[in-house]
């Protein structure tokens, strides 16, 4: 850990340490100024059991995911890798939304009701992992960060998208609220990062706080939005289309696209439908998917371009799917080792994978559990 980055002070009975502005570090001061008369603060902040380590953003417990934690980058949706079977890997390296968008389709921000525990994953573990699955993928590999929350959060952004480099990808893209973005860091990006998937849900200030909260930084984001498209970076704008809040929005969105430049190699829109999840926020209306690319199809004539998109237009193809040792209907035994993203989860580690399962049994004991779905890699398991 490099203390250079870290900031310190004392609050009640805690000694708090804040990474980055994100990562909290809460140690009992009692605890911690014994600790200090054998070890250096950098061990005792590394190493100590008596730590509870805090996303500052939504104030869950977070789980640093390192090499050394055993805990694999494979099997979970919520952190680490997702190969859905083509030549583009999602990468999600923390969990966690400085945002409560009234559509999250992950129930994400600090208003959730669903997730209990955040995951952050080492910078270095991910890229040595990711290593053997971009060279398992062959040539051509996109790498996505995406995931359940505000990828630009990751503390360790810039270093991890250099880093990047050295893995040959041919694409690097990334998924963002933009609200944390700034004219530095898509400087630092520049030059590493071939598109950024920047979601923009409503042009007016009143319609985007409705959609995304009263702090929502609506100027700041447009700012960003043309930062990029000013910048080598591509920009793909990408509004969730929400039926009875930003019908209207949508044709501004548009045009606000392609007057600033939006879309250099890829198309400058990717508008997704708003879809009511079983773990993400239900509004009382959405629109089926017939009625959603009639609109699309309706906007594409009238402004001349290509809004109902393709994997094709991504380069995006089927390749061979990382192998899985799991099937639905497994009886299998592990190791809880963390608590779980959800409530009523817990991490466990089996066969190599990181899986949820839904138990009562504590950390640090054993499970015997039922596959219920391994889709893609995904494992997740109820305790038999
Ligand atoms: S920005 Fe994305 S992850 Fe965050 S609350 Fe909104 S929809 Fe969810």
């Amino acid at each position: 850990m490099n203390l250079k980055v870290l900031k310190e002070y004392e609050e009640g009975k805690d000694k708090v340490f804040v990474l980055r502005d994100i990562v909290e570090i809460r140690i009992p001061r009692k605890k911690y100024e014994e600790l200090l008369k054998k070890f250096s603060k950098e061990h005792i902040v590394s190493f100590s059991e008596d730590k509870r380590v805090v996303n500052r953003i939504t104030r869950r417990e977070l789980v640093f995911v390192t090499r050394e934690s055993g805990i694999p980058l494979i099997g979970h949706s919520a952190f680490g890798i997702i190969d859905r079977g083509t030549n583009l890997l999602q990468v999600r390296c923390m969990t966690g939304c400085n945002l409560n968008c009234i559509f999250c389709s992950v129930d994400e921000g600090k208003e959730s009701k669903t997730r209990k525990t955040d995951f952050i994953v080492d910078p270095d573990y991910m890229i040595e992992v990711l290593r053997k699955f971009v060279e398992f993928k062959g040539d051509n590999v996109e790498v996505h960060l995406d995931g359940q929350g505000e990828p630009a959060l990751y503390p360790y952004l810039t270093y991890f998208v250099e880093k990047l480099k050295d893995l040959k990808v041919e694409t690097v893209s990334m998924q963002t609220n933009g609200t944390v973005l700034s004219e530095k860091i898509i400087d630092k990006l520049e030059g590493n990062m071939t598109r950024i998937n920047l979601s923009i849900s409503a042009l007016s200030e009143e319609k985007a706080k409705i959609l995304h909260g009263k702090n929502y930084p609506l100027k700041h984001v447009l700012n960003i939005a043309e930062t990029i498209a000013n910048s080598k970076i591509d920009l793909l704008i990408a509004p969730v289309w929400v039926p009875d809040y930003n019908d209207d929005e949508i044709p501004k969105i548009i045009e606000f696209a392609l007057e600033i430049g939006a879309g250099k190699k890829f198309p400058p829109l990717g508008i997704q439908k708003y879809i009511p999840y079983r773990f993400g926020r239900k509004l009382k209306k959405s629109m089926s998917f017939k009625e959603f690319y009639e609109k699309l199809s309706k906007l594409e004539k009238e402004y001349g371009i290509k809004l109902i998109l393709r994997p094709e237009d991504f380069n995006m193809e089927k390749r061979p799917k990382y192998p899985n040792p799991f099937k639905k209907g497994d009886i299998e035994r592990g190791k809880i080792v963390s608590e779980g993203r959800m409530v009523g989860e817990k991490l466990v580690v089996a066969r190599g994978r990181s899986v949820a399962v839904y138990t009562k049994k504590k950390v640090g004991e054993f499970v015997e559990f039922e596959v219920v779905s391994a889709k893609d890699n995904i494992i997740v398991g109820v305790e038999k």
